[in-house]
């Protein structure tokens, strides 16, 4: 299914700032405005779902994200759909990047225990972007926030 990225994005946002209890700053860029990709419906939103959700969740106070999504032409991979989301929050301490990503798997942390979660939400979000033949990574400094990459084949190859 062809997806237009803003269209997709714009009621997840709503709804994830419409919901929480802090205040949710969330501002988008998208370039081209009419960006598109093929891909599960389902399993996209829920791949940025699960993202902001996080960096909502993460970020104590006031959470202020950003999502940047941009073309890419990539000489071997082709046509790429890049996904950015960034926040100010908690950050990632750099050993415990690697680690996100498995099952189950939370960072320990001793002052925010009102945070809760099962570990499973990047677990699912890595899973569905292998699914799509995509890419996830995160670059985050403990302190000032994380920015957590999405890469996927604008064309579907399934
Ligand atoms: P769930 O998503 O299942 O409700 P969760 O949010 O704890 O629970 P994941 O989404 O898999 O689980 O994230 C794993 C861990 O990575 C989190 O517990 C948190 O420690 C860390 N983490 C994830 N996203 C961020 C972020 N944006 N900023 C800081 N830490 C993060
Ligand atoms: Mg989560």
């Amino acid at each position: 299914e062809v997806l237009s990225v803003g269209d997709i994005l714009e009621p997840l946002i709503e709804q994830h700032t419409l919901k929480s209890e802090k205040p949710v700053h969330i501002s988008v860029d998208i370039e081209p405005e009419d960006l598109a990709l093929t891909a599960d419906r389902t399993h996209f939103s829920n791949i940025i779902s699960n993202l902001i959700d996080n960096a909502i969740k993460y970020s104590p106070g006031e959470a202020e994200v950003n999502i940047r999504c941009r073309q890419i032409n990539a000489a071997e991979q082709g046509k790429l759909v890049e996904i950015a989301i960034s926040d100010r929050g908690i950050g990632i301490a750099p050993e415990k990047q690697s680690h996100i990503f498995d099952k189950f798997y939370r960072v320990p942390t001793g002052n925010l225990h009102d945070v809760k979660g099962y570990g499973l939400g990047l677990f699912y979000v890595k899973t569905m972007v292998g699914k799509h033949g995509g890419s996830i990574s995160v670059k985050s400094e403990p302190g000032k926030g994380s920015t957590f990459v999405v890469r996927l084949n604008k064309q579907a190859d399934d």
